[in-house]
């Protein structure tokens, strides 16, 4: 076997995950709504790097900043905080893939209705959009965004419905999708999660004080406590006279996604009455007891993989060791290196830890390989560090459908697992070894037994391609990459 020099570069590594495309917050009655949401934003972003926004209310007015960018570059000073005045805000953190990245899709959107101002932010993707959008065009709606909000937004619109909720409801019941929202209106926050519970959201409670979060880690940073996940098909009404439950959708078994416990959410969130960290320990015990291996060590591809390595490592007795370091100071600005430095190997956000994996057999932990190019490269890192042996253990299924909820993945054929078997993969990547976590395995690992491969209690349609939410857009052909009215042909 041959092995060229590995050239990781800044953003590969991350650019070989799937990424969750939002994060959002919301606060209803503290002083320092704008500055908790700008913190509660920060705790969530790694759901979203691209883009930040908090449109706050003071009673009077709404008040909205919304820029490209990481949320400690945007929000960092008091005179911008203090700018966003009122005890009322709703903040979103995003990663761009429904509409492109531009500053117009940046949310929370706002618009003005006959009710009043109302924020809206979103995180996942409506699956009907594009055919929504379309009759709404026909009917004279004028779209200034490309995102999927703004649909939402004409909706509520043009509703015949009096109050804000039930113009809100009547939008959702016409969209398709898997979603979670944070709205704010002149009296309330308004949290929704999609019928079948597919993209997260959290209650929160600081003293008086309402909060809703992607996730827990949120409320953490505020020293908040979480009360409790907003149900499916819920939506919940904070206003001053408190915490409102409606359940306005037609019951359906829940099917959360999978894939938060294995890579999206911070380790340190309980996710579904779940902490992540654990989830992912059991995860790597599991895959442990699939797929066992001789080995002398076994290493993390950091960060994500270290809670499943760590369960790995204890389930099989094999010792966990850091055989690649991460250099943290790396970050998205970082210019890329010319082809001459490239040529060099810099590694600039891994490196191999020479001294461990010398003569080694190794386990190499990930927990996902989506196009198998970063895994290549580390593994080609890992054997220049002179290992024996590289057996690469992966703590989730093969990935081999693309998601359509909200979750940036490439194209289906960019896929590795859609494109080569097990086998094909292992030369691919040029481990001695590989195994995946079955799905039942993951089931299993995540607490709760697969009941009924017909009827299973998570989405795990990037695994399975067992999409459990109509791909209505999909299904009535392809969706043109201009939305505007300019290119709209009928
Ligand atoms: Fe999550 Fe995969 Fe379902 Fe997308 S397809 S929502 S990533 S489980």
């Amino acid at each position: 076997m041959t092995h060229s020099t590995s050239h990781l570069t800044a953003s590969e590594r991350d650019d070989d995950h799937l990424h969750e495309e939002c994060g959002i917050f919301g606060i209803f009655g503290h002083q320092d709504a704008a500055a908790h949401t700008a913190l509660g934003l920060h705790a969530l972003q790694h759901r979203g790097q691209e883009a930040a926004g908090i449109v706050s209310f003071d009673g009077e007015h709404f008040h909205s900043h919304r820029a490209l960018g990481l949320v400690g570059d945007n929000f960092n000073s008091e005179s911008m905080i203090r700018r966003l005045d009122g005890s009322r805000a709703v903040g979103h953190v995003r990663y761009s893939t429904s509409g492109e990245t531009v500053l117009r899709n940046v949310q929370p959107l706002f618009a003005d209705f006959e009710f009043g101002g109302l924020a809206i932010a979103h995180n996942g993707n409506l699956t009907n959009a594009y055919q929504v959008r379309r009759a709404l065009v026909r009917q004279g709606c004028i779209f200034q965004s490309t995102s999927d909000t703004e649909t939402i937004i004409h909706l509520i619109a043009i509703s015949h419905y009096s109050t804000v909720v039930d113009r809100m409801i009547d939008a959702m019941r016409q969209l398709e999708g898997a979603y979670s929202l944070v709205a704010l209106t002149q009296k309330k926050l308004i949290g929704l999660r999609d019928p079948l519970g597919v993209r997260p959201l959290v209650l929160g409670r600081l003293g008086d004080t309402h909060l809703l979060a992607s996730e827990t880690c949120a409320f953490d940073i505020l020293g908040a406590k979480f009360i409790r996940d907003v149900e499916p098909g819920e939506i919940v009404v904070i206003d001053e006279d408190g915490v409102r439950s409606i359940k306005p959708f037609v019951k359906a078994p829940p099917r959360f996604c999978i894939f938060e416990y294995i890579y999206f959410a911070r380790p340190d969130s309980v996710v579904e009455g779940k902490n992540v960290y654990a989830v992912r320990k059991c995860i790597g015990a599991e895959l442990a007891r699939e797929s066992h291996v001789d080995a002398d060590m076994v290493v993390p591809v950091p960060d994500s993989g270290v809670p499943a390595a760590l369960g790995y490592a204890e389930q099989s007795g094999v010792p966990f060791e850091l055989g690649i370091i991460r250099n943290h100071y790396v970050g998205r600005t970082f210019i890329e290196p010319t082809d001459n430095i490239r040529h060099l190997g810099v590694k600039l956000k891994h490196n191999a830890n020479l001294a461990q994996l010398k003569g080694k057999r190794v386990v190499l932990v990930d927990d996902s390989i989506v196009r198998g190019t970063t895994s290549l490269k580390i593994v080609e890192m890992v054997r220049s560090a002179g290992a024996r042996e590289v057996h690469m253990r992966v703590s989730s299924p093969p990935t081999a459908f693309s998601c359509f909820y909200g979750i940036d993945t490439p194209a289906q054929d960019e896929l590795m697992a859609s494109r080569f078997d097990i086998d094909g993969m292992a030369r691919q990547i040029e481990v001695d070894t590989l195994a995946f976590l079955s799905l039942d395995g993951l089931y299993r690992a995540v607490g709760e037994a697969r009941r009924n491969a017909s009827a299973p209690q998570f989405c795990d349609a990037c695994f399975s391609g067992d999409y459990p939410i109509p791909l209505t857009d999909r299904t009535e052909g392809p969706i043109p990459e201009q939305l505007s009215l300019l290119t709209e042909q009928d």
